[in-house]
Formats: structure tokens, sequence, C-alpha cells
């Protein structure tokens, strides 16, 4: 699979398939999409590798445990990784060329959902991370 940001500058390709594909609801999220929630899926580090425009990927510490790569031209968020998960990466599924492809199948951080957001599907709502999180 492939994908990249909204001006083109940056496009990026998969050498697995993602799995975890899920919502979150989080501040951190909302602030960084301008949206109420964004969709991520995870894959080995590795196999998320930016194929144009990779100078032009810029990193901003998203929190004291974890930083968030996006298009510094345009602003598309395209993924997020955590010190308690070395060896993946989170990244934003909206920014495939084929979302459809990824289906969400969660909600974390459910209770920091916008109250005009509410989810219209019956996936496992988790207010915070979910119980089996790997590193936590
Ligand atoms: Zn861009
Ligand atoms: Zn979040």
């Amino acid at each position: 699979m492939e994908g990249g940001c909204m001006c083109g500058a940056v496009r990026y390709r998969l050498r697995s398939a993602p799995y975890d594909a899920g919502w979150c609801h989080c501040r951190t999220c909302q602030l960084n999409s301008g949206s109420p929630a964004m969709a991520f899926a995870t894959v080995p580090i590795g196999d998320f590798v930016f194929t144009l425009g990779e100078h032009l990927v810029g990193s901003v510490a998203s929190s004291d445990f974890g930083h968030r790569r996006f298009c510094t031209r345009c602003g598309t968020p395209f993924l997020m990784q955590v010190d308690h998960q070395p060896e993946t990466v989170d990244f934003s599924i909206a920014t495939l060329d084929t979302p459809d492809a990824v289906v969400p199948g969660f909600h974390i951080f459910y209770a920091s959902r916008i109250g005009w957001a509410e989810a219209g599907d019956a996936l496992p709502r988790h207010d915070r991370f979910r119980p089996d999180t790997r590193g936590l």
C-alpha cells in the first residue's frame, strides 16, 4: 500500500499489511488533526518507508513519551511513534491512497471524545488505552 500528503511532496509505502487499526479520540489527536479523532493502523517500524520528500518530513514531540511526523509543506500528519513501542509506528489511515482498505476495529481515549462526535458504530470503546496495549 502507498500513501502521501495533501500537497503531494511526500509519499510513502508500506512493506507489510497494517494491523491494529482503530480510532483515537485523545486531545492530542484532535489538535494534531484539527478533527474530532484520528484513525491509525500499525506496521513494524522498518515497514513504513518514505519514497518521496523525506527531507520535508518534520517531527514534533507530541507528549513526553512520543513524537509525530508530518509534511512541513502542507501539515498532513503521517505517523506517531511512542517510546513504549519502539518496534512499530502508528500511521494515519486517511493518508493511504486506498484508506477504505484498512478498517478500524476499536475506539481508544473515548472518554476524551467531543460531545457531538459520538461514534456511529458498534466497535469496542475504551476510555483510554486498550487494556492489552503493548509496552504499558
Ligand atoms: Zn505535503
Ligand atoms: Zn490520540
